[in-house]
């Protein structure tokens, strides 16, 4: 069964039912319908943040799939199953990966959010909140330099771009302002997916409305002619800013198949943003849940590391267990196998596509937190294959369990529920990869070596200017957001298994101070991403009586 058929059949609670597990009445929760609801800020609880944080990440991705949101929502459901006080708090799906590669992102099988249809389209609007704030600051900014440019913003360093949610490669490069004098000044601009923008960014990172009004202040859009910065708070509309998302900043509630509460806010990619779901949504669940489950995006080495060293500082609290979600089938991608020959089992390439698992187990080891790994279990995975994966694991002294969650829920994570529990309770001092004051190439260089497993970084010849700039304007000790492929632990996408002796090449950053961070865009990694030859799009269906299909 399809996993749209699977969450249509099944039977969901009122939210008001769900937010009554956790300790929140009908005055705590806005509703949006009779399924969802946005959770009231502040979120009060009788005690201080004490639950348990649990992280959830991957290895590498391959068109095997991996299926770590499918793991983090079985893995909660287990947890429900053991009488544990639950909450999954998750990333919002973006429309770019829905139409484009991926469809749904709502998990799979029997382990998914719901409803999964208004989760991946339109939700509660937050994407569209974000979309139109990024866009009114655009044209608040092209509309400053028409009426006279008080600021002297030169418009050739305007870096606040226009955003969509939607993969629309026609619209990287655009020229605006053109048609005649009063259509504005032309230049050259560009479009970003909402997704990775720096509002999405600063909605994920705000402790509260103030902190984010503070942080829409700090954005920088632009230089004058001098090369000096221009804020916002210049600009003089953070307030305008801030109130396009006075809804957008509140965490969202909904439920999985077996009515585990389940918080989805906040969706930068880890690719090219910083990959974590919001603060406020991990910090509220902390405070109403005894264990929170959260997911950061793509393999260890982008969504995994960013949460550690971007997401923590400012949670103020780091993981108690990591799982890191493999697939036999991935794996044996990662060690040469094409897709079409991926139903026959294959010791050796399960064997030789390992090392990527092994590289990522040794990441999050660095950081001191307890490691499990959760072998997220295909049909097509024979025994042999299965028991050869736990076995290598085992050598690297690592907790392996095998997890059947697409296929059974909750129950087919007992085992894996049963681990992740006891490595809660191992007492872990947390490590962090870099000193909150080391420069900019210090952190890149601690992330390239001890993350990805490479031997050096090189700086084009733009980043090595920027990098003298943000020396002079105080910049260049900000945490380091890293844009690269998702799919190889370098930068060059084709690289799969664990590359060695390989050289990350930073091209370009982008100052994101409203964010805190500056991001790194390395390789060819792009910030609008593209559709592919056949869209997931193109499966899509909607019937005369408003039944969706396609959705995955
Ligand atoms: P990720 O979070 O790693 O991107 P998802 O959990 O969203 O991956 O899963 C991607 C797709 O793979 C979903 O359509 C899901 O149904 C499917 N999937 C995940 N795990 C399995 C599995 N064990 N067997 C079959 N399909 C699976």
């Amino acid at each position: 069964m399809k996993d749209i058929e699977i969450a249509q059949q099944n039977k969901m609670n009122k939210i008001t039912d769900v937010a009554k597990k956790i300790g929140l009445g009908q005055n705590d929760i806005e509703q949006y319908g009779t399924y969802k609801a946005k959770i009231k800020l502040p979120v009060t609880s009788k005690e201080k943040t004490k639950g348990k944080l649990i992280l959830v990440t991957a290895i590498n991705p391959t068109p095997a799939g991996e299926g770590k949101s499918t793991v983090t929502v079985g893995l909660g459901d287990a947890l429900s199953l053991l009488q544990k006080k639950v909450i999954i708090a998750l990333r919002e799906p973006s429309l770019g990966p829905v139409m484009g590669m991926k469809g749904g992102a709502t998990g799979g099988g029997y382990s998914q959010v719901v409803p999964m249809e208004d989760i991946n389209l339109h939700f509660t609007g937050d994407m569209h909140a974000l979309t139109t704030a990024n866009n009114t600051l655009a044209a608040l900014i092209d509309n400053h330099i028409y009426q006279g440019n008080k600021l002297h913003i030169d418009q050739r360093r305007v870096i606040w771009k226009r955003v969509l949610d939607i993969n629309d490669r026609a619209l990287r490069h655009v020229v605006i302002g053109i048609g005649g004098v009063t259509q504005g000044i032309p230049r050259e601009d560009g479009f970003d997916i909402t997704v990775a923008s720096e509002l999405m960014a600063i909605l994920c990172l705000a402790e509260d409305i103030a902190d984010l009004k503070k942080r829409i202040g700090q954005i920088v859009v632009g230089y004058t002619g001098a090369k000096e910065p221009v804020t916002v708070d210049q600009l003089g509309v953070t307030g305008a800013i801030a109130l396009l998302l006075k809804d957008a900043i509140k965490p969202n509630l909904v439920q999985t198949l077996a009515h585990t509460p389940a918080i989805i806010h906040g969706g930068p990619f880890a690719n090219i943003a910083h990959g974590c779901n919001s603060v406020l949504a991990t910090q509220t669940a902390l405070k109403l849940a005894d264990y929170t489950l959260t997911e950061s995006g793509f393999g260890a080495d982008l969504g995994a590391e960013k949460f550690m060293d971007i997401k923590t500082p400012v949670l103020g609290k780091t993981p108690d267990t990591v799982v890191i979600v493999a697939t036999v089938r991935a794996l044996k991608m990662h060690g040469g196998v094409s897709k079409n020959k991926l139903e026959e089992e294959n010791i050796d390439a399960l064997r030789n596509g390992y090392v990527n698992l092994q590289k990522h187990i040794a990441s999050m080891k660095r950081y001191n937190v307890p490691v499990v790994v959760a072998i997220n279990q295909f049909t097509s995975d024979t025994e042999v294959e299965l028991e050869e994966l736990q076995r290598l694991c085992e050598i690297d002294n690592t907790a392996a369990v095998v997890a059947n969650v697409w296929g059974k829920g909750g129950e087919g994570a007992v085992e894996l529920a049963k681990k992740v529990l006891e490595k809660c309770e191992q007492k872990n001092e947390f490590q962090p990869l870099y000193a909150a004051n080391d420069e900019i190439e210090t952190k890149i260089e601690k992330i390239v070596t001890e993350i990805y497993g490479g031997a050096k970084v090189e700086y084009g010849v733009k980043a090595k200017r920027q990098l003298k700039r943000f020396k002079e304007l105080g910049w260049d000790r900000l945490p380091v957001c890293m844009a690269k492929t998702q799919y190889s632990l370098s930068d060059n996408p084709k690289a799969l298994g664990a590359p060695k002796e390989f050289t990350i090449h930073v091209r370009e950053f982008m100052p994101k101070l409203g964010a805190q961070f500056i991001v790194a865009l390395t390789g060819n990694v792009l910030t609008m991403p593209g559709l592919p030859k056949v869209p997931a799009a193109n499966g899509m269906e909607l019937s005369d009586d408003g039944t969706i299909s396609g959705l995955y």
